[in-house]
């Protein structure tokens, strides 16, 4: 076990010192103990000793080597085991991570001395420690009033923030110059990273405030699109952004830190010899004067209650953040009332982090299966060890890719610990391997279709099948995807149809579902006269959809529905798109290098050009519609670039789409500058977000949305 040097003790103001009374009367825990029976005292004892000398380790490589080996929230478990231990037995050991304030100082960089502490904070993990917290505050105010009856505190009121995960940092300016930057450390030293710092195109070098010294406090992140961008390409895909952003910052080669490309939100002035305020708006304005970046989601309350509320939003709103956030933070407004309840020797009593469940975890890698997708592309899916994460039980996870494999250093990895992720409602996926030893069983890649047995051959990051004619999955999938609703909308149309029509009637392509008979389909298992004609009526009627449906319903590579509108718009025509060049698809909107060459292959290959030529000699029309009317000119959308995003209720997208087109609108995916409107249904989610960074004009009101459809 490792004791706090005594250089690194906090020696700041008074409350900063650990008081006597927070060494024996440490925060409750909801944690239950089991203490043996027999010696209850010694056992407890044991499992703390245990549980500090696990944590010290666990949080020497989360906080110094920036390489975690369980996720936080194994992490808090064990913290939480530890905190009610030490409550139950009225003692702290003298390294026990409840004493500490983040993690120990690595060589190298030069130390810098906190001109005022940086505080680790309280946590609430549900609702009902979160009214505790609120409770004790009022409590404290009570006391604080009846003792001063002269000049008595106000009302508290609330102020949300997010709680950014990444790396704390600490900005110090002398008379408007930036002269140091460093790390939070151990609260009252950290590491000075003051090049590295510099790398964050945010933060200002001079701030015009100029009056003697501030220190400011923030957190260095990594967005995660940023993430995402580097690891498309990086030899070494980086596991967390958390992870990204502080092993970036704490990099002694500043270049390395520069290429990650970090960012940084700024929500404290933590020290000034000047200014001073008298709330946290105050101190938020000062901020942005000084052209700190200070994140949008801040939000004020007079009642607690309403906190509640914010915290919900906030939680459905986490995944469509470009950044991680791993909690909200809830702090007093008042500054007076700050002051007054001043702090345990590692928290403000006045603020507290409303923790929200993990979306990361660690798992044993037990399998790895492979399946054949649509285009032939093969797909690794991992069985894991099963574990909760987020409130779902996880079994199955996703590894993208062999390519994906061999960059995450997983190919000795079966039987070992690997990191899980969980995002949206996507089936989690594994981040990697929790050490960097090749020391599990290795994934063997198949060389032979899993399912039909073609040989296969590997291009770029992927195993592909190229047995299109032949191998089931393929066939399967490719029939289902023609026949479904944005495609050919085949009525009642089913995956399991399709594996039916192409294991008993061995049909292989799209093409073949219009030579369908009633004969065929009646001798069908599960078929009877009414089933097999309702399914003919809707083959039928699938030969009047438009041009953009039925080009979205062959599945070309990397064409979405969006892509397939703009090329019907464009060309109006099925032939001239299956003859149009790279070049003047690029010429397009929406289309780029590789989108385009994907059509062009797509439309090059002989087996397709037959498949398409059969359709229509069958009577598919794959027409676009006539030329709508002259569009409008005079509408509240005439002319502008309009992106829908969220659910709308009464409208759908489509008609939503429909209508604004037909007033001169263009409707596009995706939300840039060139964006003037933005109609956001409920749930909407990063475009909205990103709308509302850029300042774009937003409707978020349905009625007022069709009000001003009907030109009201
Ligand atoms: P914390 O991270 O829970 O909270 C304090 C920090 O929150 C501050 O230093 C600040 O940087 C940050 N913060 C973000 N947004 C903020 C805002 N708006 N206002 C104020 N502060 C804001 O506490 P901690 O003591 O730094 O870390 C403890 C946590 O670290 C644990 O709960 C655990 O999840 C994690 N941890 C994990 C491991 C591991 O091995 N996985 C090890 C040690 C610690």
């Amino acid at each position: 076990m490792k004791v706090e040097p005594e250089t690194e003790e906090p020696t700041g103001p008074r409350e900063f010192r650990k008081s006597k009374d927070s060494l024996i009367t440490p925060a409750a825990s909801p944690v239950s103990i089991h203490i043996k029976e027999g010696c209850p005292r010694m056992d407890a004892m044991q499992r703390m000793e245990q549980l500090v000398e696990q944590l010290n380790q666990y949080s020497y490589h989360y906080y110094t080597l920036d390489q975690p080996l369980v996720s936080d929230k194994e992490y808090d478990v064990l913290y939480d085991e530890l905190v009610a231990l030490e409550a139950a037995a009225g003692v702290q050991l003298p390294d026990s991570p409840t004493l500490r304030v983040g993690g120990e100082l690595l060589q190298g960089f030069k130390p810098h001395r906190h001109l005022a502490p940086l505080w680790s904070l309280d946590k609430a993990q549900n609702e009902e420690q979160l009214i505790n917290w609120n409770n004790r505050v009022q409590r404290l105010i009570t006391d604080y009033n009846s003792k001063n009856s002269d000049n008595p505190l106000p009302e508290p009121t609330y102020v949300v923030e997010l709680k950014f995960d990444g790396l704390t940092l600490n900005l110090t300016y002398t008379d408007g110059k930036l002269v140091q930057a460093s790390t939070r450390g151990n609260g009252a030293v950290g590491e000075g990273i003051l090049a590295q710092v510099k790398t964050i195109k945010s933060v200002p070098l001079t701030i015009p405030y100029s009056d003697g010294t501030i220190e400011v406090q923030g957190e260095g992140i990594m967005n995660l699109s940023v993430l995402a961008k580097y690891n498309e390409i990086a030899a070494e895909p980086l596991k967390n952004a958390r992870n990204a952003a502080a092993g970036a910052l704490r990099n002694l080669n500043p270049r390395t830190t520069a290429e990650r490309k970090l960012s940084a939100f700024f929500y404290n002035v933590g020290y000034s010899d000047g200014v001073q305020f008298g709330n946290h708006q105050e101190m938020m304005a000062f901020l942005k004067e000084n052209r700190f970046k200070v994140n949008p989601y801040v939000t004020y309350h007079d009642s607690f209650d309403k906190v509640m509320e914010v915290l919900h939003s906030i939680v459905e709103q986490r995944a469509s953040l470009d950044y991680l956030i791993d909690g909200a933070v809830i702090k007093i407004t008042d500054m007076r009332i700050r002051e007054a309840l001043g702090y345990t020797d590692k928290f403000p009593r006045w603020a507290v982090a409303f923790k929200f469940e993990a979306e990361e975890t660690t798992t044993i890698l037990e399998s790895v299966s492979w399946n054949v997708g649509r285009t032939g592309k093969i797909t690794p899916l991992a069985k894991v060890e099963s574990v909760e994460l987020a409130g779902v039980t996880v079994q199955n996870c996703t590894l993208n890719n062999v390519g994906d494999i061999e960059r995450k250093n997983l190919k000795f990895a079966l039987g070992t610990r690997v990191f899980i992720r969980r995002s949206n409602d996507v089936i989690p996926e594994i981040l990697g391997k929790v050490t960097e030893e090749q020391d599990g069983g290795e994934i063997l890649y198949p060389e032979n279709c899993p399912a039909c047995g073609f040989p296969l051959e590997q291009r770029g990051a992927h195993l592909f099948c190229n047995n299109r004619l032949d191998c089931k999955p393929q066939i399967v999938s490719r029939i289902t995807h023609f026949a479904s609703r944005d495609a050919m909308d085949i009525e009642t149309f089913s995956e399991k149809t399709a594996e039916q029509l192409h294991d008993e009637l061995n049909v292989r392509e799209p093409a073949e579902l219009y030579t369908l008979s009633f004969e065929d389909l009646i001798k069908l298992d599960r078929f009877g006269e009414k089933k097999a004609n309702n399914l003919l009526q809707a083959i039928q009627q699938s030969k009047g959809r438009d041009l953009a449906s039925f080009l979205f319903a062959l599945g070309i590579p990397n064409t979405g529905k969006s892509t397939t509108k703009v090329l019907a718009d464009h060309f109006c025509d099925l032939s001239a798109i299956m003859s149009a060049t790279v070049e003047e698809l690029t010429s397009l909107p929406d289309i780029g290098g590789i989108v385009a060459e994907s059509i062009v292959s797509f439309f090059a290959d002989p087996f397709m050009q037959a498949g398409i030529q059969k359709m229509l000699s069958l009577g598919v029309e794959a027409k676009a519609p006539e030329a709508a009317a002259a569009p409008v000119t005079d509408s509240f959308f005439s002319g502008k670039t309009v992106v829908l995003t969220g659910t709308l209720h009464q409208l759908g997208r489509d008609e939503a789409t429909e209508r604004l087109e037909a007033l001169g609108a263009k409707v596009t995916g995706s939300v840039s500058k060139k964006t003037d409107l933005v109609i956001a249904g409920e749930k909407a989610g990063s475009k909205l977000t990103k709308a509302k960074e850029l300042g774009i004009p937003v409707i978020e009101d349905e009625d007022e949305f069709i009000g001003l459809l009907d030109g009201k």
